[in-house]
């Protein structure tokens, strides 16, 4: 029989017991070991049976138990401590709190997904793990940051696999309930509604749920409640699933509703209301759109508006991979967010074209509402998340800024980092400094961490086969599948095709040569899922799992399904090398090395992402990339970097790890421990984002009240109006052939129509250029006007141009609107360049 209702019953806890809710209802128990351990005593075989989530083992405890934990002296005194150690660490001052400079009194950070703990299974992937991570991290270090989500009642999806190999998906439905989170309510207990106004007269209404990630509070959206219609209910069903129209409401979801959600937050808790407004990615990007409603309804005004909102934004755009950033028809927002929609007292013309792109569709397409663009252009400052990716995006983007060298787009990088309690096995944090542990201690702590991994596996491995229908009977085998003392390599992550899950088959021959070694053989565990709609990467895990079901290699190789945090961390404490080999420079960042990196794995990877920057011979191996040799051909390609990944893994890696006296293999280990781990952290990260995006953010936004913004925008007006009459008209330098270490004297005739000098910035750009004159590493030089226009309306500026290097040597000279208020100098995309350079003019902002 089918329940018609499901509900759960709460366990009144005793009086002596209360603390247990708090400490279950905060998230620090996912990276507090203590409290972890303290939670799991409560009842051990409850905290298995609930997959580690102790909100869910606390509705299952006995009152029995409960009673005797009651009049357990002992117990009651340890969890009155950890009560008290967690009221001490929300209370007390932390990085933030002493750090030097105007910090922001509180940043928003708006995220389509939350990886924190399996527990609260919010994420698919990297973006949402980073997003915990951010959080943690915020926590710890006191940042007062509010988190901005979506709760999908069914989070991503499970995966298993069936008897053929192919990946399955289910559902399961999430009760908000049973989860560690509580409503948001106004002060006389009834719940916050957020509602959005949709096409033909609809709403979308949504109620706000809280997660406490230490100190950081997350609001989540949740479109589940009565009053919606179905369609409108289902808005919130899960991660990344439906069709343009179903994600398009997600996203304004997100970014309009999680601003009212905010500032219900803030109304009702006292909460300091966010300076600064940080979008992770531009799922949402609408932020930006609300925030410009909010003031314009003031009656700013649309362009005042938005470079008010533009000063306290932030953007970090995640993929260089286009299928990976969200567009809409504009024809679809405009439905929505027009007339008749939500935001139909903002300009829809204006509105729509912040997300244009700037190159024009394709014939016969429509244009497309691109929401990084979105972000890009409603955020001042924007990054990358590695040094690679940065160069990668300043490239992407450059179309936004015509006229201005990719190097000079206004996009910054932060590389991400990951949360180090988190994903730090217990035997290495409670190990103490892992330099002073002898090589004898060291290996074995190592062997540890594999073994436990072994055993892991093979449970998890026997839960896969007895779901594809085999009887436990057939499966004696898997008591043999991997060994504690062999080289273990870890490949887990997303399945798009870009990561390339099935390199490391594309000699089968010889890779089973490798897994089969007599004396030096590999093993290898391998996850991941693939998106429901990706047919081609469930083909790859089919050929991954087809390939590791073969009774010659299964002990050496196995493929585990449903990846997510649960199985995440004992897979980065327990292989000692970790796989990565994208298709350069497609992987933004990746952060599963990091996490590797943290427990002492050695990375085994192309040079892309984070690993370009940091990779060094004492924490791994660079697998060469083939992207120039093979002319572009992607089957070659993917065989020359094969070749070179097992040429690697059999001539290094392999005799390194089972070289007798295994020096060299721990000096790595060491290495990766003590040099490479201070660097992949998220404490650094948010730091880096603290000091170097949110503060400049919070000062610009302390600066730009309405008369500012309102002077900027007609500053802009009018400098875009004159635009097209400023120009360099005439260059020239002086007659003696220029020598080094002396000065070429310029002189420069420049219009500015209407334009005072004070208006602009006339400079010299200068240095070495290559063979087709281009100038490689040009650095600006300011000139001076010199005198009062001549009668033509021209203006003389001047400077002397140092000459400090030998050899081929150029410049040029260009005009840029110059303003204050301004952030960068590509900001309002608007530059002049002598005529024969051409005369550029772009719409970054304003239309
Ligand atoms: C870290 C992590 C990821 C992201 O890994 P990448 O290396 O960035 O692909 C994905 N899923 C889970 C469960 C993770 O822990």
């Amino acid at each position: 029989m089918k329940a018609i209702r499901r509900f759960s019953v709460t366990a009144v806890l005793p009086e002596p017991l209360r603390p247990l809710r708090e400490l279950a209802f905060n998230l620090r128990w996912s990276w507090h070991p203590d409290t972890r351990d303290l939670l799991r005593s409560v009842d051990p075989d409850g905290w298995r049976r609930s997959g580690a989530d102790p909100v869910r083992m606390l509705t299952s405890v006995t009152a029995d138990r409960l009673a005797a934990l009651a009049a357990d002296r002992g117990f009651v005194r340890r969890l009155d401590v950890a009560a008290a150690d967690l009221r001490d660490y929300l209370t007390e001052p932390r990085w933030y709190q002493r750090a030097e400079g105007e910090l922001p009194r509180a940043v928003a950070y708006f995220s389509p997904e939350f990886g924190i703990t399996a527990a609260l299974p919010q994420y698919s992937g990297g973006l949402g793990i980073l997003a915990g991570d951010h959080l943690k991290s915020a926590s710890d270090l006191g940042a007062p940051l509010i988190g901005v989500g979506l709760l999908y009642r069914h989070g991503y999806f499970r995966q298993t696999l069936d008897a053929e190999g192919q990946q399955r998906e289910s559902y399961p439905v999430l009760d908000p309930r049973e989860l560690p989170l509580t409503e948001l309510t106004e002060h006389d207990g009834s719940p916050v509604r957020v509602t959005l106004a949709l096409p033909g007269g609809r709403t979308l209404a949504a109620r706000v749920w809280q997660a406490a990630v230490g100190r950081v509070p997350l609001l989540l959206l949740d479109s589940a409640v009565d009053g919606n219609a179905p369609a409108e209910r289902d808005v919130t069903d899960r991660l990344y699933g439906g069709g343009s129209e179903h994600r398009l409401l997600q996203e304004m979801l997100l970014g309009i509703g999680g601003m009212r959600a905010l500032r219900a937050y803030c109304r009702i808790t006292g909460h300091a209301e966010p300076e600064v407004f940080h979008m992770n990615e531009g799922h949402a990007g609408f932020l930006g759109a609300e925030r410009i409603r909010e003031l314009d309804a003031l009656g700013i005004g649309f362009d005042a508006a938005t470079r008010m909102v533009r000063v306290g934004t932030v953007f970090t755009t995640h993929t260089p991979v286009p299928a990976g950033i969200d567009r809409f028809p504009e024809e679809l927002v405009a439905q929505h967010l027009g007339p008749g929609g939500e935001l139909a007292a903002l300009d829809p013309g204006a509105l729509l074209a912040l997300g244009r792109e700037p190159q024009e569709p394709e014939p016969g397409h429509q244009p497309q509402f691109n929401m990084a663009v979105l972000g890009l252009r409603t955020a001042q400052r924007a990054n990358g998340v590695s040094t690679l990716h940065g160069a990668v995006a300043r490239e992407m983007f450059a179309g936004l800024w015509p006229g201005f060298d990719p190097d000079e787009v206004p996009i910054t990088s932060v590389t991400n980092g990951v949360h180090a309690p988190t994903w730090t096995a217990d035997a290495l944090l409670r190990a103490g400094d892992p330099q002073q542990l002898t090589d004898t201690e060291l290996w074995e702590l190592r062997r540890g961490l594999r073994e436990n991994l072994v055993h892991e596996v093979r449970a998890r491995l026997r839960d896969s086969w007895r779901q594809r229908g085999a009887g436990d009977g057939e499966l004696g085998w898997i008591d043999d599948v991997l060994d504690p003392d062999v080289l273990t390599l870890g490949f887990a992550r997303r399945v798009p095709s870009y990561k390339r899950l099935t390199l490391m088959l594309r000699d089968p021959e010889r890779f089973k040569a490798l897994l089969l070694h007599p004396e030096r053989p590999i093993q290898l565990v391998v996850a991941g899922k693939a998106h429901p709609a990706d047919e081609g990467g469930k083909r790859l895990i089919q050929e991954l799992v087809r390939f590791s079901d073969d009774p010659e290699v299964r002990h050496r190789i196995v493929y585990l399904p449903d990846y997510g945090m649960a199985m995440a961390r004992g897979l980065y404490a327990g292989c000692d090398v970790w796989l990565n080999n994208p298709l350069r420079p497609l992987e933004a960042c990746g952060t599963s090395g990091m996490k590797s990196a943290l427990n002492g794995g050695l990375n085994l990877s192309v040079r892309d992402g984070w690993w370009d920057e940091w990779c060094e011979p004492d924490f791994g191996w660079e697998i060469p990339t083939a992207d120039g040799l093979a002319g572009g051909d992607p089957e070659r390609r993917d065989a020359a970097e094969a070749a070179a990944l097992y040429r690697l893994i059999e001539e290094r890696v392999a005799p390194c790890f089972y070289a007798r006296g295994r020096g060299r293999w721990l000096e790595m280990v060491r290495a990766t421990l003590g040099r490479l781990g201070p660097k992949v952290l998220a404490d650094r990260m948010v730091r880096e984002y603290v000091t170097g995006l949110y503060a400049p953010a919070a000062r610009a936004h302390r600066a730009m009240d309405a008369a500012a913004a309102g002077e900027l925008a007609a500053y802009a007006e009018r400098v875009r109006g004159e635009w097209p009459k400023v120009a360099v008209d005439h260059v020239e330098t002086g007659e003696e052939p220029p020598v080094l270490g002396g000065a070429l004297p310029l002189r420069a005739r420049i219009r500015l129509g209407e334009l005072e000098p004070a208006q602009v910035e006339v400079q010299a750009i200068t240095g070495r250029v290559d063979e087709s004159d281009r100038l490689v590493d040009g650095a600006p030089i300011p000139l001076k006007p010199d005198g009062g226009p001549d009668l033509e309306g021209r203006w003389t500026y001047t400077a002397d141009i140092p000459l400090p290097h030998p050899g081929p040597f150029g410049y040029t000279v260009r005009v840029l609107p110059s303003h204050p208020l301004l952030a960068t100098r590509p900001e309002l995309g608007l530059t002049a360049l002598p005529r024969d350079n051409g005369t550029e003019e772009a719409g970054i902002l304003l239309r």
